[in-house]
């Protein structure tokens, strides 16, 4: 028998599992798709925040900070390419600069360190083709391949004799009293760590567990810049405090493309739409933010749009300066309120830890997530 089984072969559930065979479990990862990493650990924008957005105090302020400064230290370690690009959240209008001050104090107050205010002409600096009133530079904002970084995590767990099982659908997690069985794989272990990413509220459903949110997917898609070199790292917008997200944005890949985007479209159809549409809080969600939802509705059908978003803070690109780019879905876990899920949130049973929601920076965050989860079981 295992000691622990990890259900989800993204690149949560790897860090997890790699965690745990450090500290000499035997470990095994299942993973229903034919291969690791499938959806959201290769469908992100590369971006290794620095912490700056979180509520200070919470789960994400802490792990992005904890967990991006490890990730750092780790690519280097294991020669994965990592770069501290940078990232610059600018004020185009007056009413950006108190929300900028607010992120100001947040990212000081989450330990993120570097953080300067720059005027106008530092913004040109910094990025010669960004315009701006005023901007927060963040200079250990990086970029790194997120799927090199997991399947770098998975050969770490096989050279410590974990085992990886792919096309392995866990159905439920059944606890018994000396062991956790993983239904339709015919593992089990003594305990069970669940890193379903979008199928996180279903997998802990059918295990028992009364978890009060739904994952409600939300496709986020994005253009890629023709014209790369006008970008040199991240640059942002201040967002929105009535919105979900952090708003259009470019984002420069380590593989030397430039992102813009991302649109954030509900994508029910990812997983169970019936059971996505009888969740209150989807329909709350859709109200709430129905004014977006049309906004990025116009987003996905009119590149112009976007692009002219973009053209807010880097006037220099214009529609012809873009071609269609990758797309990703995002697990977003909902409130029966409608509320989002703003923090990372974790549910234990007896001998079974639920992620229920691990969005976004959950990537950057990943050894520090797996390091309080492996606390969690080995307690
Ligand atoms: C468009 C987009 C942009 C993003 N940008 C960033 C960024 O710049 N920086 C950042 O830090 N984060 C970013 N994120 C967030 C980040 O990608 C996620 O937080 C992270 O990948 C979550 O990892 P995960 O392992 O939980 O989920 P996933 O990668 O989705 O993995 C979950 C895995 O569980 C498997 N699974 C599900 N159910 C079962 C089952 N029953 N049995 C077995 N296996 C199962 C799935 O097949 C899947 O492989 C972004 C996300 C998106 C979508």
């Amino acid at each position: 028998m295992h000691d622990v089984a990890v259900a989800g072969g993204g690149i949560v559930g790897l860090a997890v599992a790699r965690a745990l065979a450090l500290r000499g479990m035997r470990v095994v990862v299942l993973e229903r798709e034919e291969r690791l990493g499938a959806h959201q650990t290769t469908h992100n924008s590369g971006v290794i925040h620095a912490g700056i957005y979180y509520a200070p105090g919470s789960l994400k302020a802490r792990l992005c900070v904890e967990g991006a400064a490890a990730l750092y230290d780790y690519c280097a370690a294991r020669g994965i390419r990592a770069e501290r690009c940078g990232k610059l959240v600018v004020a185009v209008r007056d009413a950006d600069r108190d929300r900028l001050d607010e992120l100001e104090r947040r990212g000081r107050e989450n330990g993120v360190e570097g953080l300067a205010r720059l005027g106008p002409d530092e913004i040109a600096a910094v990025e010669p083709a960004a315009r701006g009133l005023s901007a927060l530079h963040s200079p250990n904002t990086g970029m790194v391949d997120f799927g090199e970084v997991a399947a770098a995590y998975a050969a770490d767990l096989r050279e410590h004799g974990g085992e990886i099982r792919t096309g392995a659908a866990v159905r439920a997690l059944v606890e018994r009293n000396d062991s956790v069985e993983l239904a339709g794989t015919g593992v089990r272990a003594r305990h069970a760590v669940a890193c379903a990413g979008a199928w996180s509220d279903r997998l802990a459903l059918a295990s028992g567990a009364r978890p009060d949110i739904r994952i409600v997917p939300f496709r986020g898609s994005y253009l890629l810049l023709t014209r790369p070199d006008l970008v040199r790292g991240q640059i942002y917008p201040v967002p929105d405090p009535a919105l979900p997200f952090l708003g259009v944005h470019l984002s420069r890949t380590i593989a030397g493309e430039v992102l813009i985007g991302p649109t954030a479209l509900l994508a029910p159809a990812h997983v169970d739409l019936r059971a996505t549409l009888r969740w209150p809080g989807t329909f709350r969600v859709m109200r709430r933010w129905w004014r977006t939802g049309v906004r990025e509705l116009a987003h996905a059908a009119s590149r112009r749009l976007l692009v002219r978003e973009a053209a807010r803070f880097v006037p220099a690109i214009g529609p012809g300066d873009v071609r269609r780019g990758p797309a990703g879905v995002r697990a977003q876990a909902v409130g029966r309120d409608g509320t989002l899920l703003d923090d990372f949130a974790l549910a234990r049973t007896g001998r079974a830890v639920h992620v229920l929601n691990a969005p976004s920076p959950a990537a950057t965050a990943s050894l520090a997530i797996a390091e309080l989860i492996a606390s969690e079981v080995v307690t």
